[in-house]
């Protein structure tokens, strides 16, 4: 998977080595090719086609954007203008999107190519893949096993080469456990540096639209683009946003490394361990720092997480009646019935365990059993980061407990796929950065992920750490 970055596409096809169009066809028989994989939902064949011939001539003439030359996939639950945002739910059926996403807008306006819509978890919910209501995504590395979630399709479509980059959303994980199982780079940057506006809500307080690349100077112009405060998303950050791309070499002397003491458990798996402890002695002969931390609320997170992210979606989720969207089930006796017929039908079985565990959790019987104690949780971790912060610059731990697991393994065991994402949920809960980066492989010659969290909005220590271990 030797594939050229985006700024040497860009030297290329000035210097007339390389031809736009020519390397767009190239991702589309790829694509075609790889189909098993089950990456696209959709493919914008001549849309990309139009843009490259454009892209190109600028290229050749100085006057095209940051991104030119990139082919770049979106998760659907990203909106493009007139194209498609599934979710990869029956219930939004063939629903076309009137407006766009600010993140897309973005990468439009720097001359990105939009390629196409990628497969994920119904409604972004599961680690695996396998909640999409149409076909699993399989990972590249070998297709018997999953390539993690939700962000599967998008991921997979990185790790195969069948693109440049491309968005996912995390809420809990999805970003960077797909990452990690498809040997990737991901990033969830810090909750309201990427305007919401335009990825379809699962759990609001929790979810960011993040990159995913195979190289960290990509994974940096992408982000770079996307990121910045949006008068459409009164959640998104006035923060200035710096120069990624232009400051990813600076040294790590000095930089002090915390590695929370509590997530290196027996259940983690060994070679996850090693990697660990590999990347900290190479840090520590680069010049870093390494010490212990504390994050003593590790415990609690899983069920903090899946208490709030289910109690946000079966509210979000309350706007799929049949009425405004995609399905509507067909002769129904009532309106009531109408509304019964048309969520039996168009939700899978993963989302309606939410939406039903949602309810539970904010019933006014159970509201403060629940959720509000969830909602203390929720703060008492953040304190934990707070502390941790105290002294360190930026943590690193493992992305995920296992390496990918075999299709099918977890899917009748919520439980177990839900604590998947047990490294990476308390992210989303305190709103930090998480980057997780490929970090070699296990006997079975499947990807290792490991995962560097930052202080809130500073991605930029993130990238160049992971720049160093590259
Ligand atoms: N795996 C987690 C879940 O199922 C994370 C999902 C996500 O980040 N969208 O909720």
């Amino acid at each position: 998977m030797n594939k050229l970055n985006i700024a040497t596409i860009q030297q290329k096809i000035k210097n007339g080595e390389l031809d736009l169009s020519e390397s767009v066809s190239g991702y589309l028989a790829k694509i075609k090719q790889q189909q098993n994989l089950g990456a696209f939902l959709t493919v914008y064949e001549q849309s990309a086609l139009a843009q490259a011939k454009k892209i190109n001539d600028k290229i050749r003439r100085g006057t095209a954007g940051s991104l030119a030359g990139a082919v770049i996939a979106l998760k659907d639950n990203i909106a493009i203008k007139r194209g498609q945002l599934s979710c990869a739910s029956k219930i939004i059926g063939n629903y076309i999107s009137p407006f766009e996403a600010t993140a897309v807008n973005k990468l439009l306006a720097a001359d990105a190519i939009i390629i196409g819509k990628t497969n994920m978890d119904e409604f972004a919910m599961g680690s695996s893949g396998e909640n999409s209501s149409l076909f699993p995504a399989k990972n590249p590395h070998n297709p018997d096993f999953v390539p993690g979630g939700s962000s599967s399709g998008s991921t997979v479509a990185v790790a195969a080469d069948l693109c440049n980059a491309a968005l996912g959303s995390d809420t809990g994980g999805s970003i960077r456990q797909p990452a990690a199982f498809c040997g990737v780079y991901g990033m969830k940057p810090t909750y309201g540096r990427v305007s919401r506006y335009g990825l379809v809500a699962f759990a609001s307080s929790l979810d960011q639209i993040g990159p995913i690349a195979d190289s960290v100077a990509d994974l940096a112009a992408v982000l770079q683009v996307i990121c910045g405060n949006d008068e459409k998303d009164s959640t998104s950050a006035p923060e200035p946003v710096p120069a990624f791309d232009a400051n990813l070499d600076e040294s790590i002397t000095g930089k002090t490394i915390g590695i929370p003491r509590q997530y290196l458990t027996e259940a983690l798996q060994p070679e996850i361990r090693d990697a660990v402890e590999s990347a900290k002695s190479r840090l520590c002969a680069g010049g870093a720092k390494v010490v212990d931390v504390e994050l003593k609320m590790l415990d609690y997170c899983i069920a903090a997480y899946y208490i709030i992210c289910t109690a946000e979606a079966s509210s979000n989720l309350s706007r799929y009646d049949g009425a405004r969207y995609g399905l509507r089930a067909e002769n129904p006796a009532d309106l009531d019935a109408m509304y019964t017929k048309t969520r039996v039908q168009g939700f899978g079985k993963e989302v309606k365990r939410r939406i039903m565990l949602g309810t539970y959790v904010l019933s006014a019987g159970y509201y403060d059993a629940y959720y509000r104690r969830a909602l203390r949780a929720r703060t008492l971790i953040c304190r934990d980061f707070e502390n941790a912060f105290q002294q360190c610059d930026l943590m690193l731990s493992p992305t995920t407990p296992t390496t990918a697991f075999k299709l099918g393994a977890n899917i009748d065991d919520p439980l177990t796929m839900y604590l998947q994402d047990i490294y990476t949920v308390s992210l989303n809960l305190a709103g930090l950065p998480g980057l997780s980066i490929p970090a070699g492989k296990d006997a079975q010659g499947l990807p290792i992920g490991l995962q560097l969290i930052g202080k809130h909005f500073d991605e930029l220590t993130l990238l160049q750490v992971a720049r160093f271990l590259e």
